[in-house]
């Protein structure tokens, strides 16, 4: 069976100040770095707070991760920020398509693909976020929403630049809401995906590529999700906030038992 190196992301959305940020951050370091040889490690902080947490960071091997990025380089922008600024932080992978960019902040599926391809071009890794709202689930049509935006994002991205992209399942109904997708649903949509890779690409991008999970993941659901043939890690919200919770969810992703298996 293929190898994939599980990958664990903690998104911090708009949460933390600058001292909680540092702490936060060094708490990640102390949980975590050993288990950087297991597991890719990222963290996604609030923009402004980028340089410090990277820097905080150091060189223990844990991803700085950014929750958006633009598609232009530079320019009349006003508010913006390029991939090209964020590499110049170190910033190694970034958040496309999160659910609350798409449902709260209105970005199409265009967009989401303008900005995914902008920062592979810049040479960042990307998660691509995907998933179907409760409505949708409700009529059956997960598959259909999922799948077309991950052909949406990925339209026009080459296939030498996969290796730089990570999707993240992420059903809108599970996200903040204390719901999560069965380890049962979660293992379906992911399959889904990984066909659909195989479709758009070949069989070694499906293979290759990770899929995470993200929805109300929490230390005590991580492992049975994480058990699943086609879930590759977590993309975590609420949870991450806490360094503990963050720091038991990695080790479900990173225990080399579960890596014998895959
Ligand atoms: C997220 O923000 O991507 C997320 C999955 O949030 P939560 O874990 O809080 O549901």
């Amino acid at each position: 069976m293929h190898q994939r190196t599980p990958i664990v992301g903690g998104n911090w959305k708009m949460n933390t100040d600058l001292a909680s940020a540092v702490e936060l951050a060094d708490d990640v370091v102390a949980g975590c770095a050993q288990l950087v040889q297991h597991c890719d490690i990222a963290v996604f902080p609030p923009f402004p707070y980028l340089q410090a947490v990277g820097k905080t960071l150091g060189h223990h091997g844990i991803l700085l991760g950014a929750q958006d990025v633009y598609y232009e380089s530079n320019g009349a922008f006003t508010g913006e920020v390029s991939g090209e600024m964020l590499v110049d932080l170190n910033v190694a992978i970034v958040l496309c398509g999160h659910s609350e960019r798409r449902h709260v902040l209105g970005e199409d599926d265009q967009l989401v693909n303008l900005k995914a391809r902008a920062a592979l071009d810049a040479g960042l890794w990307i998660t691509l976020c995907i998933g179907e709202t409760i409505e949708q689930r409700e009529a059956a049509r997960t598959e259909e929403i999922t799948l077309g935006q991950l052909q949406a994002g990925l339209d026009d991205v080459p296939i030498e630049q996969m290796r730089q992209v990570v999707i993240a399942y992420e059903p809108v109904w599970a996200i903040g809401t204390g719901r999560n997708a069965t380890p049962e649903d979660a293992q379906a949509a992911h399959k889904a995906i990984r066909e659909r890779l195989g479709d758009l690409y070949d069989q070694s991008v499906a293979d290759s590529t990770r899929i995470q999970y993200g929805g109300s993941v929490k230390a005590n659901n991580a492992a049975e999700l994480f058990a699943q043939p086609d879930v590759d890690g977590f993309l975590v919200g609420g949870a991450s906030l806490k360094s503990q919770e963050f720091v038991a969810i990695v080790k479900a992703a990173a225990k080399a038992d579960h890596l014998a298996r895959r």
